[in-house]
This record gives C-alpha cells, structure tokens and sequence, in this order.
C-alpha cells in the first residue's frame, strides 16, 4: 500500500543500528560526538546516500540530508531527531526519529514520487545532553537559545570541550547554524511515558509539550539539640518541608491529570542527626502544559510555603531557577498528523509531551508537531526500552502520511 512504509526495512535499520555501539544488556552507547556517535551518523549517511540525499553539516555539527522537491525552492518540510544516546541508553529513543524519516524518503523513492515541497532530514547534535551537559544543545543553537560559543565552551569529565570534538570529527560544517524558511517540521518519537500503552492506542497526536519551572526552596530555622528541645516552640525546616510537601502535592493533583510535581535534591545542614537543621534546601520541578496553569501553581506553592513556613517560625525562600513555557504545536501540523492517522485507522488520542525535544526549539522558528508511539512500559534512557517492530511500521506511515500533506503544494490538494 502506497499509504504505508516498508515496515521490515525500518526494522532491519533500526536493529543495524543498536549494533553500534551496543550495550551489554541490549542498548546502545553512542554519547554525543564521540566516535560511537560518529559511526552511528556514518552508518546512516551511507543509507541516506543511497537513497539519493544529499547532506550538509553546519556550524554546531547538525547534519541536514535532504531530497529535492519538484519545486526546489519551496521551504522544506524538515524532519528531524537524534543519534546520540544516554551512556545506558535504548534503541529507539532519537533514533526512531531519524531512521523513521529515513524510511519515509525511501518510500517516497520506491513509490518514484517527488513531492512539491524538498524533503530535509536534520540529526541533531547532543540531544541527550549527559556527556556535555545541554540537552538539545544542536537545535538550541540553531534556534538561537544558546549561542555557538557557549556551546563549543561545554566540557565532558575529561576536560574536553564541544569545539575540540566539532574539530577532531570534522563535524564543523559551513551552514550556519539559524534557522531556514520551512513549511513544517514533524519529529516522531517514542512516547517515554505509559500513557499510549495503558489505554491500548497506536498513536500519540502531540500537540503540545508540558512547560516547566524549577525553583529552589530554602528554609532557615533555629539548631538545637535534638533531645532536650521541646517539640513545641521549635523552629524546625523538616517539619516546615514536610507540611509543604504534603500540600504542594494537593495543588499538583488539583491540576490533574497533567500537573506534575516533583520535589528532589534535599539537603541540610548542620549534617548531623541529632541536631535541628538551621537550613534546608531542595528543588522543586513544576509542570503543565498550560501556562496559565502553571502561573497558578506556582502562586499556591509560593503562598503554601509562606504560610507553613511562618506558622513555624521558618524563614523560606523561594527562587525561581528555569522556567520554559509550554509549547503549542502548530494547527495544521496536527491537523496533517491527524488526518494521516485517520486515513491509516490507527486508534489514536491526542495528548501533550512530558519531555523535552528537539521539536520544542524548532516549533519556535516553523510550525511544527510530533507523533508518539507506545513503548513498553513507557521506559525510556534504559537499555530495556523497547517497541515492536508493527509499532514502528504504524508511526513511521504516520510521518509519511503528514509529511506528504505538508510537502504538497496546496492547489494540488483540492
Ligand atoms: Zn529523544
């Protein structure tokens, strides 16, 4: 079927690719630009020139491989993901993306179709952000939300920095790395989360991924000694987190079922057991996909802490560190997902990303959305990450389906 991609091939591509670099326990390895990283984007540049593709690398080494359209100078329609991993990472987060876009220019040839609108594949560079530590460090500097040289300045463990890996790999291509015109970007991707999988649908519609604040709780209290210190009258910070905690949760399950709260890193001092602390501090990671949710989030947690905090005497703090607004996909990006997926007969749901992606810095420059599909028990940054190979047929035809809405020149749509 024409509306379908060649599920064995995707799946021939993607199990060639776990094997490079693979893990012991059945994952891949491939930490952004090293030279598992490398043999990962060789491999697959070797496909997409026998598919015909030519590539391109710019400045902060994204590599763009595109198809011409019948028009070339109509804006691309852009696809994209990444072949980096975590250092225990699965076979299909990123990669999925990529090879799943792969197999849609392939498709495209074995029907010997061109669309109206050329075709760019990007691999972006250092999505996963652990052995230089910017997640989306690639399409954040394209998208101008981190400049090139603060990205060459990233150091791994070993003292090297981004600029000397770009250099030594050859990865330091001559486009700029900004923005071109584009009329839509899609990235699919598997879901890393239950969602799909626990309501037995095919396909995830994204429209939309969560935004996010973290703040930093400080509380100052009085030490004393553990013992002879009467429970009343004592200006403790770990019962002061404590009631804060318990009633943070209440606002967050108030915003259910996409509200998300997650206290983490906590630490005291004096480090002692049987002294008060005088100081306690942790984070807090506030999540919505509506802003004006959000805003009130963080309003009732702000005043929770203000009012715990003081019925014990505990003087807070509470200072905002990162806050990335929520992203709304483009209407007609989603609406081409949609109606893909509805010519296919896939079941279906719409629903927001929890995590963050390439996809979120590009839809800030060209309308843009994501497709998901399940994956085993929503697990992901885990060599047991998993998807079927039929799950990776459906999403990928998705794409296809989208991308050649998109790529069609609207008067030949009527
Ligand atoms: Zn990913």
């Amino acid at each position: 079927m024409s509306n379908r991609v060649d599920g064995e091939r995707l799946w021939g591509r993607l199990m060639a690719m776990a094997e490079v670099a693979p893990t012991a326990n059945g994952g891949s390895n491939r930490q952004a630009l090293s030279d598992d990283d490398a043999a990962g984007r060789s491999l697959f540049l070797e496909w997409a020139t026998a598919a015909g593709c030519t590539s391109e690398l710019d400045e902060v080494g994204n590599l763009f491989v595109r198809r011409p359209g019948l028009d070339d100078d109509l804006p691309a329609v852009l696809i994209g993901s990444h072949l980096d991993t975590q250092p225990t990472g699965g076979r299909f987060d990123g990669v999925y993306g990529v090879l799943g876009g792969l197999e849609v220019i392939e498709r495209l040839n074995d029907l010997d179709l061109t669309t109206d609108h050329p075709i760019e594949l990007v691999v972006w560079t250092n999505e996963e952000g652990s052995r230089f530590q910017h997640s989306m460090m690639g399409s954040a500097v394209w998208a101008g939300k981190l400049s090139l040289a603060a990205a060459e300045k990233l150091t791994d463990l070993d003292g090297t920095t981004v600029a000397a890996e770009l250099d030594r790999l050859g990865w330091r291509g001559l486009r700029p790395a900004r923005p071109r015109a584009y009329a839509a970007a899609f990235e699919l991707h598997i879901e890393q989360g239950p969602i799909l999988e626990a309501e037995a649908v095919e396909i995830g519609v994204v429209n939309g991924v969560q935004g996010l604040r973290w703040f930093t709780i400080e509380l100052c209290g009085f030490p004393a000694h553990a013992g002879p210190t009467p429970m009343v009258g004592r200006r403790d910070p770990a019962r002061a987190i404590a009631g804060i905690i318990d009633r943070v949760y209440g606002v967050v399950d108030d915003f259910g079922p996409w509200g998300r709260g997650t206290f983490a890193q906590f630490s005291s001092s004096p480090v002692s057991p049987n002294t008060i602390p005088e100081q306690l501090i942790c984070s807090l990671d506030l999540r919505h996909p509506d802003e004006a949710a959000l805003d009130e989030m963080e309003e009732r947690t702000r005043t929770i802490v203000d009012d715990v905090a003081g019925s014990l005497g505990v003087a807070a703090t509470i200072t905002k560190e990162n806050d990335s607004p929520p992203v709304a996909f483009d209407p007609a990006c989603i609406a081409a997902v949609q109606a893909s997926v509805d010519e296919l007969g896939f079941t279906n749901r719409q629903m927001v990303s929890g995590a963050g992606h390439d996809a979120c810095y590009v839809a800030a420059h060209c309308p843009t959305s994501m497709i998901f599909v399940p994956c085993d028990d929503g697990l992901s940054h885990n060599e047991a990450e998993n998807i079927d190979p039929s799950q990776a047929e459906q999403g990928a035809s998705v794409l296809l389906g989208a991308v050649r809405r998109m790529a069609t020149r609207p008067s030949e749509t009527s």
